[in-house]
């Protein structure tokens, strides 16, 4: 393990330190640590933030960049200092945060729950929640003048790092499980990134990649290792309740697969309360495909943190075998009164389709497995007419294979009379036979 380097530009972040989800060792932000020393390395490290110092009480525009529509807004929230070198470099180049709040009506209806929200990831540069983390590691990084900074990842985690790197011009290499799929592939390697197909599993790149970052003296951005990641995934939860009006939704439903964004988006919320600016917790409830459910039978059997399971969903971004970051989710879930449920992959397929049906949000087959959960959830009495619910869409449906070839799409001569058939068999709203001798489609 390299000597922890001291970072230069850390005058101004004295009301922050790490301390370990585990131990509760307090360590400087000035110094790198991946994870806590005295925990072996498995302790992960969360920010803890004098909130007196930064301003508690005062309302949110005293405190805030209100000027900055990125994540940056939460600066003094963040253990990356916004006027440093490195995030003046990536702050203005890439642009990650500030996403819009959809409210999607129609689906809240047709659903039984009073009102819902989707928080659309996809709006993040590289089309994922991902960004979130990757422009804190980039600065970071920066900061500690490391030229060549890499990660493992099921695909959003390294283009989210290659995109930001490709910004500021840092050297970026990315290990990828198989089977990832060939547009996050070619993402990665658009953005000039060095991308490493693993012969194994998401698992096998973390630990390939962790090594490599050991050995060479990479920056590691390694989800849940490097504590910038869950800082980073914080700022959606704060932009939730500041896109709210400064209030607390009933729950906030985040697909799992290591836990690294679901301990984010829990930290943000602590962070908003500690702050004065919501005056409750919304449950957060945390959904894993059946496939791949370390966190979920953790849960289920009341442990603390979550052990090796079987990982064969075809979601990929939450196709994990040994959870990152299980300890602070778990937590997490059970800080809130919340509730971690399973879904099957049939469920999130099928998920994929209405929810992009309904609210016009098109998600990944990882983003969908939190929509696939809310039936179940609502059927269960877990959320209910009068709830408030925001949903994360943590990536774009566009980065993936389609589930089937084309997705329904109807091949057509270029006729009117062929476009009439189409639309009346095609399922758009008309019922009966295509009268192909008026060819005025029936809506
Ligand atoms: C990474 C990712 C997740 C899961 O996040 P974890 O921190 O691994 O739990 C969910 N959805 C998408 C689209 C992702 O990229
Ligand atoms: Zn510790």
């Amino acid at each position: 393990m390299a000597p922890p380097v001291p970072v230069a530009d850390a005058v101004g972040m004295d009301h922050m330190r790490w301390q370990c989800s585990r131990c509760a060792a307090l360590s400087p932000v000035g110094e790198l640590r991946y994870a806590c020393t005295r925990c072996r390395w498995s302790g992960r490290l969360t920010l803890a933030i004098d909130y007196e110092r930064v301003g508690a009480g005062r309302s949110p525009g005293e405190v805030l960049l209100t000027g900055e529509h990125s994540l940056w807004r939460y600066a003094r929230l963040l253990p990356v200092a916004a006027g440093g070198g490195g995030a003046r470099r990536v702050r203005s180049g890439y642009v990650a945060g500030w996403t819009p709040l959809h409210r999607a009506d129609r689906l809240a209806r047709r659903l039984g729950l009073g009102r819902l929200w989707i928080k659309d990831e996809a709006g993040n540069p590289s089309g994922a929640l991902k960004d979130r983390a990757s422009v804190l590691a980039v600065a970071d990084a920066l900061d500690r003048g490391r030229d060549v900074i890499a990660t493992a990842s099921s695909g959003n985690a390294g283009a989210a790092l290659a995109g930001a790197a490709a910004a500021v011009g840092l050297r970026c290499v990315v290990f990828v499980p198989r089977g990832t799929p060939p547009a996050k592939l070619t993402q990665i390697s658009r953005y000039g990134a060095r991308v490493l197909v693993v012969d194994g599993d998401y698992d096998a790149a973390v630990r390939l990649s962790t090594a490599a970052c050991r050995r060479w003296g990479w920056y590691c951005r390694n989800t849940a290792y490097n504590p910038c990641t869950a800082e980073g995934k914080k700022t959606v939860a704060l932009e939730i309740v500041e896109q709210l009006g400064w209030s607390a939704p009933d729950a906030v439903v985040v697909p799992v697969g290591d836990g690294n964004i679901l301990a984010g988006v829990h930290r943000g919320l602590c962070d908003a309360r500690a702050m004065g600016w919501i005056d409750r917790m919304p449950r957060l409830i945390g959904v894993q495909a059946a496939a791949a459910a370390a966190v979920h039978r953790a849960w289920t059997e009341g442990a603390a943190d979550a052990g090796p399971a079987p990982a064969r969903t075809r979601a990929e971004s939450i196709n994990v075998g040994e959870p990152q970051d299980g300890f602070r989710a778990l937590a997490a879930v059970r800080d809130t009164a919340g509730v971690m449920v399973a879904v099957e992959d049939e469920e999130i397929f099928a998920a994929i389709d209405w929810l992009a049906a309904e609210s016009g949000v098109y998600a990944e087959p990882a983003s969908a497995a939190g929509a696939a959960a809310l039936p179940a959830l609502v059927a269960r009495g877990e959320l209910g007419s009068t709830d408030r619910v925001v949903l994360l869409n943590t990536g774009s449906g566009l980065k993936t294979a389609p589930s089937a070839a084309g997705g329904g799409a109807i091949p057509v001569a270029a006729d009117l009379r062929a476009v009439a058939a189409a639309v009346m068999a095609g399922g758009a709203g008309a019922d009966g036979e295509a009268d192909l001798d008026e060819p005025e489609p029936q809506w």
